[in-house]
């Protein structure tokens, strides 16, 4: 049976990451931020290397979070026999804080703007700015691989965060707008950290930004169910937790860990911080 079109409620919360999943697949958009089917995938189904990089995430990212409140860490980094986590982490301790506006630091930010009908919320692993100088915006990464400049100037992470930083920035000024301009999204990975990137933002980025963004939540809110079809890229399917579910549990080839390892993260670590967060 078809959903009725605009079956998304007004005020209904889209995010970063959900946005993203409906890029790369509107099934899975549709089950865990549609219908908030819980996760079908038993603890072990997934593939192990997955599941060790996802927990290593989710550690590490609690370290930066502690560390960055100004608490101490060092007892949990040195009870880890983990070598890769522990090069992360020295890693991390070598990032240069200088390189960065340093005015106002806020770490594990959460924002939520309106878009239309609906609302955009993201999480931001730091935003460190002037008032009246420079904004940037940093993510710490702990992908196995770093993507293209390409691939991350035109992801949809990097358009929203600086777009939600331009529109509502002036809350972090007290007042003052934070011109698009004025912004850059630094990419941080703990793998590589000599790759660091930043990517500005302008004015047209913004522009674009509003546009794309007000189209894709019409296109949602719009859609009927039969629209939220499965991905054709199945080794999408490998680390999702859908997989039996949309019978695709016998697929197999290379993980695509990347695809969806930022958001089962930030998913676990908000499941800790509010454990009733609305995606
Ligand atoms: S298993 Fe594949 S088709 Fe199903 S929701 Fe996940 S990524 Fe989409």
């Amino acid at each position: 049976m078809s959903a009725a079109a605009n079956h998304l409620p007004a005020g209904f919360q889209l995010s970063q990451h959900s946005l993203s999943t409906y890029q790369r697949c509107k099934r899975r958009f549709w089950l865990r931020y549609v219908q908030r089917q819980p996760w079908p995938m038993a603890e072990g189904e997934q593939p192990l290397e997955y599941q060790q990089h996802l927990q290593r995430g989710v550690i590490f990212h609690r370290w930066l979070e502690r560390a960055q409140l100004g608490l101490p860490v060092d007892l949990q980094v040195n009870a880890t026999d983990d070598p890769l986590l522990q090069s992360w982490w020295s890693a991390w301790k070598s990032f240069d804080y200088a390189l960065l506006p340093h005015e106002v630091l806020l770490s594990e930010y959460p924002l939520t703007i309106g878009l239309g009908a609906y609302r955009l919320y993201a999480r931001y692993d730091l935003i460190a700015l002037q008032r009246e100088g420079r904004a940037v915006i940093v993510d710490w990464k702990t992908l196995q691989a770093v993507p293209s400049l390409k691939t991350l100037r035109t992801r949809l992470q990097t358009r929203i965060y600086c777009y939600m930083l331009a529109c509502a920035g002036n809350i972090l000024t007290q007042g003052a707008p934070v011109a698009p301009e004025r912004i850059e999204m630094c990419y941080w990975f703990a793998n590589e950290p000599e790759a660091t990137v930043y990517i500005p933002y302008s004015r047209a980025n913004l522009e674009d930004d509003r546009v794309l963004l007000t189209e894709l939540a019409e296109e949602i809110a719009g859609a009927p169910e039969e629209a939220f079809t499965k991905t054709e890229r199945q080794e999408y399917c490998i680390t999702c937790a859908y997989r039996t579910l949309c019978e695709r549990a016998g697929t197999s080839g290379s993980p695509r860990a990347a695809e969806w390892l930022d958001e089962d993260v930030d998913f676990a670590l908000d499941l800790e911080r509010t454990p009733a967060v609305d995606w």
